[in-house]
């Protein structure tokens, strides 16, 4: 195996070295070994004492250090300066066999030059819910970061009580975060910022070196790829929870899985953050705090896309200006996707927000509506649907529209049910059930985990597992707490 040094190698302002420090007892809980194989990682050897170290606190088989990443970021919307890796590192970048660079970084791997005033660990529990949740993003098709490995690392740490620590080690396309560009503008380097502009357009944009203009391309292509992500989490009710500009990826992947969560019932105002006390990333403010945040990006590259101040606001307000465009255009034919229509129709609009309407006012479970609306075009029978609504009359009338409207299409049931099931998951990882595996976890306890994660690697496959049961009104989680 071998490990370059690529981000490490950049100007010494975008990183600091580590010592990092070995944990008392470190042990793996949940190895992804098709992930590992995929990067050339033998899983037995990750297993070994040298893959543990590596995984556990980054030490490299060839002695280089890991390093923590500079940048800064507006947390809820105030900004900070200097944040960076506190509780994390970056081990080195993995080449696969398609020649793909992707980072391997450790997350509650110990303190950092950038932990302030934290202890740069991590809890089992969140280190947990990252697992669960990013590899169940992957499964569905959303581009994120991946887990390669959840770890116990023998010592506790210190929340509202002690509790067993733990490493996660994930993979990513990069952890360059809008907060990276903006760590070099508040310092007004602009040096940096060119160097982070190529060293970006080179890893994961190599299209773009071509561009007159790169700092344009590249505000461009990440327009281009938040506005699809988002669409994608709003299809599949995911709440990020987080959304500060250090947990927004400049390669367009989910990152930062902190106090997320999935939707159960259909409600946009829906926060589950206990951090989030006002909403700000609310499931339906989605949309509008990316491009929020890309607002942040175009303005630390503003140097670098002109050097006349007016003519780069009026080129960066041209670029953000197509996310509402590309957005709405994803989220619209996801849409249609979900419900089955498969040409386009005016009135369409109208059909989506009238079901979610109803979804809202009688709390219907949102991935439940879409899979039994699956079933519902296979059998004709629409009845397990009218189970999740109060009103029957209102959602009859829904229903018989819809099917109204389905045929107008010449598709048959089973070709259409088919093409919906592979959009419409049976399974999220549903807050209650992560709750029931972090519990179980606390006391030694890991089957549960294993049964969720396996069961989430298919979500569009039927199975009799119970996973897709929604939580009973004293299983519902109403918060979520941040990994700090
Ligand atoms: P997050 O909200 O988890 O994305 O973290 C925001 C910032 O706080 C980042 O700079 C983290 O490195 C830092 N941070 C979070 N938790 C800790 C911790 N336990 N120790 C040190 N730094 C932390
Ligand atoms: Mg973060």
């Amino acid at each position: 195996m071998q490990l370059l040094r690529q981000y490490a190698a950049l100007p010494g302002r975008f990183s600091t070295p580590l010592k990092s420090r070995p944990f008392r007892a470190p042990g793996i809980i949940g190895l992804n070994a098709p992930l590992a194989t995929a990067l050339g990682l033998p899983p037995e050897w990750l297993k070994s004492p040298a893959g543990l170290s590596l995984l556990s606190h980054g030490l490299r088989p060839d002695g280089h250090s890991p390093v923590a990443m500079a940048y800064a970021g507006h947390q809820f919307g105030h900004f900070v300066p200097s944040l960076g890796d506190g509780r994390a590192m970056l081990v080195g970048e993995i080449q696969d066999a398609q020649g793909k660079l992707w980072d391997l970084h450790l997350k509650g791997s110990g303190p950092t030059p950038f932990s302030r005033r934290g202890d740069g660990h991590a809890a089992l529990g969140p280190v947990l819910r990252e697992y669960i949740v990013s590899e169940a993003m992957a499964a569905l098709g959303i581009p994120t970061t991946r887990a390669l490995a959840a770890l116990t690392t023998g010592e506790d740490v210190l929340r509202e009580t002690l509790v067993p620590g733990g490493v996660i080690a994930r993979i990513a396309s990069s952890h360059v975060r809008v907060g990276t560009f903006q760590y070099f503008a508040a310092r007004g380097d602009q040096a940096s910022l060119r160097v982070l502009t190529d060293h970006v357009i080179g890893r994961l944009y190599p299209d773009l070196a071509t561009s007159i203009n790169r700092a344009l391309a590249l505000l461009e292509a990440v327009v281009e790829r938040q506005a699809r992500l988002i669409a994608r989490w709003m299809l599949v009710g995911f709440i990020h929870g987080v959304m500060n500009t250090d947990n927004m990826s400049i390669a367009g992947e989910t990152i930062d899985f902190g106090p997320c969560a999935f939707l159960d019932a259909y409600d946009p105002g829906k926060v589950f953050s206990f951090i989030d006390q006002n909403g700000r990333y609310s499931y339906g403010q989605q949309p509008d705090m990316a491009l929020w945040n890309l607002g942040r990006l175009a303005e630390a590259l503003l140097p670098c896309i002109d050097p006349d101040t007016d003519s780069a606001v009026t080129m960066a307000t041209a670029a953000l200006t197509r996310f509402d465009q590309i957005f709405g255009e994803t989220y619209l034919s996801g849409w249609r996707q979900k419900l089955g229509l498969m040409t386009e129709q005016k009135a369409d609009t109208t059909l989506i927000s009238r079901l979610l309407t109803l979804m809202h006012r009688d709390e219907a479970d949102f991935t439940l509506t879409f899979r039994l609306l699956c079933n519902a075009v296979r059998t004709g029978d629409t009845s397990d649907v009218l189970t999740l609504f109060n009103d029957q009359t209102a959602a009859t009338v829904w229903l018989q529209d819809w099917q109204h409207r389905l045929k107008k299409e010449n598709v048959s049931a089973e070709e259409r049910a088919q093409a919906m099931r592979i959009v419409n998951p049976r399974i999220i990882p549903r807050n209650h059930q992560i709750e029931a595996v972090i519990t179980a976890a606390m006391s030694g306890n890991y089957a549960p985990f294993h049964r969720l994660t396996e069961a989430l690697s298919h979500p569009f496959d039927d199975a009799d597992d119970g996973f897709d049961q929604p939580p009973a009104e004293h299983e519902r989680v109403r918060n979520t707490f941040c990994g700090t």
